[in-house]
């Protein structure tokens, strides 16, 4: 076990080598402010922002250092799409829902974009497009059904790949063919999470460390560290959201997800496994990804999600497994970095964003928070501010949960174990 890990290696995210965590300067509330946001993440910070460049006096509180929450943590792959696919929300709800749902996504990813230009966050984004390996047969005809339907509907481009020009992609023989969309993008996200930060500290907003929410009431905010008011009070916890909020904590499903980077690998050797330095993600339900890092000759890659796992070597150990079954080049390589991160799953599959009794949510973005959490931020802070900002589709859907759910998954195993009999059964119609 020990040959797979470096002597200097950190169960810590790769990305916190170029943004270590800081503390915050202050450690007690104010008695009051204009709006208050709980959780400092990309949805968090973009919703202060946003509001203090608009004169608000703004507080975001998180219960941990800033930025320990998955937008720390996550892939940095910038998509428009997600688990609900676009053609099976159009055939279940109707071409016009699944058009709005899907050119909202596609606003989400080129406005992030635009946002990280426009503010010269240097954060490596790029639109280095991405390679969808398809697990079968069955899963690549599915694949370009659902790409066509797109390109028809929304006018988005992709190239279907056979297994035969898989090797174009990546050195790799284990998927049976895929797809590559041209223009999806990726970025670092620590870096981006810190210039999202520096922006936010800079317009003014106090950003409180060590400041866990533990009650909202009316418009006062009780914490671990003190109590305030706020006139206006943004939930935006995603995968972190606590029982002590529990109409939020019934509505999503934590999970873990987990990653690791490889050592510095000798640049021609990764040049051959992703020769476009594309992101790569499979076909499953239960995903498997691979990227370059953006900084440096490492592979960066995750997978597994939610198994269950806590014990570092042991995650090493598996997803290792995952790496040399897709790049058997790589079979020798140690591993640097494994983490994980709480994700947030919805039972309708969607993000969702609103306000429940007065209090503003944009959470449950199942592993699209990088661009939907940027844009949920927003479109909450131009909400509070009465700006005419165009409506968006995911304000429309109710927010829903279980009965006696909640916020304890106990059921995850369970699904996931779906999820993986859904994908095989797939992969056998073919
Ligand atoms: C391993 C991994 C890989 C991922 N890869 C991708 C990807 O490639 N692309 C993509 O789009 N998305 C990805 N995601 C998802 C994405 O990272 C998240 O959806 C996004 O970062 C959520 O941002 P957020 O601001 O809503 O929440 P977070 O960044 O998770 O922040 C929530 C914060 O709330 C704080 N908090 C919780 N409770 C309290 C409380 N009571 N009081 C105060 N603070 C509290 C937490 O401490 C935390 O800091 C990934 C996630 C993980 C874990």
């Amino acid at each position: 076990m020990k040959d797979l890990l470096t002597a200097d290696f950190r169960n810590a995210p790769y990305w916190w080598d170029a943004a270590p965590l800081v503390e915050s300067a202050s450690s007690t509330p104010a008695p009051s402010y204009d709006a208050v946001i709980v959780g400092s993440g990309y949805t968090g910070l973009r919703a202060a922002l946003t509001l203090a460049r608009a004169g608000r006096s703004v507080a975001v509180f998180d219960k941990e250092q800033p930025g320990h929450g998955a937008s720390r943590r996550n892939a940095g792959f910038l998509g428009r799409t997600l688990k609900k696919s676009y053609v099976d929300l159009k055939a279940a709800k109707g071409a016009d829902y699944a058009s709005a749902i899907y050119r909202d996504l596609s606003m989400a990813y080129e406005s992030t974009l635009a946002f990280i230009e426009e503010e010269g966050i240097d954060c490596h984004a790029v639109r280095c497009g991405r390679l969808v390996a398809a697990t079968s047969a069955a899963h690549y005809a599915g694949l370009e059904r659902e790409l066509a339907g797109m390109k028809a509907d929304l006018g988005l481009p992709y190239t279907m790949l056979p297994r035969a020009r898989m090797r174009e992609e990546m050195a790799t023989d284990l998927y049976d063919g895929g797809a590559v969309i041209p223009d999806l993008g990726s970025l670092h996200p620590g870096l981006y999470h810190r210039g999202l930060m520096e922006r936010a500290l800079s317009a003014g907003v106090e950003i409180l460390g060590n400041c866990e929410v533990t009650a909202i009431a009316r418009g006062r905010v009780t914490t671990t560290v003190g109590e305030t008011r706020a006139r206006d009070v943004v939930v935006a916890t995603n995968g972190y959201t606590p029982k002590s909020l529990p109409w939020h904590a019934r509505r999503v499903i934590p999970f873990v997800g987990y990653m690791a980077a490889t050592e510095p690998l000798p640049p021609e050797l990764l040049q051959k496994q992703l020769p476009h330095r594309r992101t790569v993600i499979d076909s499953n339900l239960d995903i498997d990804f691979f990227r370059p890092a953006p900084d440096s000759s490492r592979l960066l890659f995750g997978g597994a999600t939610a198994n269950g796992l806590e014990d570092p070597a042991a995650i090493a150990s598996l997803l290792h497994g995952r790496l040399r079954q897709a790049l058997p080049d790589l079979a020798d390589v140690k591993l640097s970095h494994v983490w994980t991160g709480q994700c947030a799953g919805t039972f309708d599959m969607m993000p969702h964003i609103g306000c429940h009794d007065g209090i503003w949510y944009g959470m449950g973005y199942n592993f699209a928070g990088v661009p939907m959490g940027s844009f949920f931020g927003l479109k909450i802070a131009q909400r509070i501010l009465g700006l005419p900002a165009p409506a968006c589709a995911f304000e429309q859907a109710a927010f829903p949960t279980l009965p006696f759910y909640r916020g304890n998954p106990w059921f995850l195993p369970i699904a996931m174990r779906y999820f993986a009999w859904k994908d095989a059964r797939l992969a056998r119609s073919a």
